[in-house]
């Protein structure tokens, strides 16, 4: 089968192409010439996912899905959650964003913190939702230069190292968009 991947981030392209099965060809957003800007706008991470998904669904007559992503900081009142990506302002920048994290647990003793990502699916016009979340602490320095957004000050539990210091395949099998992606793929096979 054929389905539409509604992103414009290639990190992302990549780690869900690493995970999908043969039997399911991905089509990314250049595959289908899709270049426009595809709104969030939503106050939660499903309603993100979902409203993405909307936005392909009702221009492309394929099976679509799209994610959401936030990072929950506890001792911040799980901020940025929904608002991750512009947490530093509308220039979304994943530097400025660290920066100012970084800054604003300076004083606090808890640096625990959690990822959720929400896979939003269109198919046979029905659409379900798929969640994965992944628990660690953010880390008072930078570390790695791999992967993107908030990986290189993001520590899963259990492990010595940052997202942005795992292989791709090692990050997809315990992050928050690998657990919701296996369950998307689990759904569709
Ligand atoms: P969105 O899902 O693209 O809206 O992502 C929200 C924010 O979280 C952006 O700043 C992303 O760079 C960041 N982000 C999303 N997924 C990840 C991830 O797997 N690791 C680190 N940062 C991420």
């Amino acid at each position: 089968m054929e389905i539409i991947f509604a992103t414009h981030n290639k990190n992302k392209l990549k780690e869900v192409q690493i995970m999908m099965p043969e039997n399911i060809k991905l089509l990314s957003l250049d595959d289908i010439g899709m270049h426009e800007d595809i709104p969030e706008t939503s106050t939660t991470i499903s309603g993100n996912a979902a409203q993405k998904v909307q936005f392909i669904r009702q221009r492309y007559d394929l099976p679509v899905f799209a994610d959401d992503t936030g990072l929950e900081v506890f001792a911040l009142n799980n901020e940025p959650g929904v608002y991750s990506a512009r947490y530093a302002g509308e220039h979304k920048s994943s530097e400025d964003n660290m920066k100012l994290l970084l800054k604003n647990l300076e004083d606090k003793r808890d640096r625990s913190a959690r990822f959720v990502t929400v896979f939003a699916l269109d198919m046979d016009r029905c659409q379900t939702l798929f969640e994965g979340v992944c628990d660690g602490v953010i880390t008072k320095s930078y570390q790695g230069d791999k992967g993107f957004g908030y990986d290189p000050i993001f520590m899963p539990n259990g492990y010595e190292k940052t997202f942005a210091q795992m292989s791709l395949v090692e990050k997809g099998e315990i992050s928050h968009r690998g657990i919701a992606l296996k369950k998307l793929i689990a759904y569709l096979t």
